[in-house]
């Protein structure tokens, strides 16, 4: 019994913070529960108001409710929340039309409004979740008013003690408060599942703009957002950082030769690559194409001997496609950031140091 509060509690705590999200068929199975309980409660009331009509008519919606539960399915969950909506308003007004208005009863109409509202926006998605509890709205306050005018013009079939009046309408009391309060504590559940589920949302999105699906290294945007901050910390604080731009040679003829699903498998050979050469705090990241961009946090001499280790690692590491070994070489430029460099200063320096690799025989780091 301990172990099963526990659970409930940690369960409980879980959905309060956003970290699990409550099914349909759980919601629904409490909202049963709940109105069984409220019915329940009223049969114990009427049992000692001595008002046996409505004892037994709250026998039978409860045993009704048993049914429910037992055969109802998790899709069914509108028709339940419907059944449970136009009973909750039924029993009012035949409370309230048998035992008169001083019994409180009346005020569960009210409740009609958060619930309508309530319901509508957990189960449905279209205009209609506005319109309908509006509707709904009105048509309980036609409801509510026309009841009260009824009361006031009838003398009540049941006539109940005097004294039991006042405990009839602070038990209303207590059900609509508890309803109520049940409504808004799911609605807050609700609020939790759905902002979390748009934060995961919003954070896989985020990811996905910013990281290259083939290799897993950030993309270009990715870096963009590293360079910034990098060549920030480089003004205020005086910090050094250099930029190796790496491009793979003769790329054309691995993927000539023999597939671009080999270019592929050379692209991620090579970020595999660069992924253990760099160390902590240097970012890699594929720049477009075969280039590859890195972030050194270290002057130029640094960032050309992190340069060449890497050259040397793809040089002399091949990989197999199908039954061919494949090797191939990069070429590199790098960059040592300057007072006063723009960030496209830079770049646009390690794309000539490039270049000039390329230009002078490839297979080659050159500062
Ligand atoms: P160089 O040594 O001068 O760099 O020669 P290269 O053949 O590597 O150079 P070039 O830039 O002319 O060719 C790059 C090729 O990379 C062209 C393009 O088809 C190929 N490529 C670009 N992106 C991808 C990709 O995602 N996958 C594959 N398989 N190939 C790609
Ligand atoms: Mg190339
Ligand atoms: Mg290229």
């Amino acid at each position: 019994m301990g172990t099963t509060i526990k659970n409930f509690l940690r369960s409980l705590r879980r959905k309060m913070n956003g970290d699990e999200v409550i099914e349909t068929k759980t919601k629904m199975r409490v909202l049963v529960v709940i109105a069984m309980a409220v019915h329940l409660f009223y049969m114990q009331l009427f049992v000692m108001c001595s008002v046996f009509p409505l004892v037994m008519y709250n026998l039978v919606v409860l045993s009704l409710y048993v049914l429910l539960l037992l055969a109802v399915k998790s899709e069914q969950s509108i028709l339940v929340y419907s059944l449970t909506f136009v009973e909750l308003v039924f029993n009012a007004i035949v409370s309230t039309l048998l035992i008169g208005w001083d019994s409180g009863f009346f005020l569960c109409i009210i409740c009609v409004v958060p619930i309508s509202f309530y319901l509508a926006f957990s189960t449905m998605k279209s205009k209609q979740r506005i319109l309908l509890p509006l509707i709904l709205t009105l048509v309980t306050y036609a409801i509510y008013v026309l009841l009260y005018r009824h009361t006031l013009q009838h003398v009540p079939p049941i006539l109940i003690e005097e004294n039991r009046i006042p405990v009839l309408f602070m038990a209303n009391t207590f059900v609509v408060f508890f309803l109520i309060g049940v409504v808004s504590f799911n609605f807050i559940i609700e609020m939790l599942d759905s902002t979390n589920a748009l934060l995961t949302k919003n954070e896989n999105l985020g990811h996905a703009a910013n990281v290259d699906p083939l290799t897993g290294l950030l993309n270009r945007r990715g870096m963009e957002t590293h360079l910034e901050e990098t060549m920030n910390m480089a003004k205020m604080k005086g910090a050094l950082f250099s930029v190796i731009m790496g491009d793979i040679d003769n790329f054309k003829r691995i993927n000539d030769t023999y597939s671009h699903e080999c270019g592929d498998r050379a692209l991620i050979h090579v970020a595999d690559i660069m992924k253990s050469a760099i160390r902590a705090g240097d970012v890699v990241c594929r720049w477009g194409g075969e280039e590859f961009l890195i972030l050194i946090q270290g002057n130029g001499d640094v960032a050309r001997m992190i340069g060449e280790r890497i050259r040397q690692t793809i040089e002399n590491h091949s990989f197999m496609y199908k039954e061919d070994e494949i090797c191939f070489t990069m070429t590199f430029g790098v960059s040592a950031y300057e007072p006063g460099f723009a960030m496209t200063t830079i770049i646009k320096q390690a794309d000539d140091k490039l270049y000039e690799g390329k230009t002078s025989g490839k297979n080659k780091v050159v500062l």
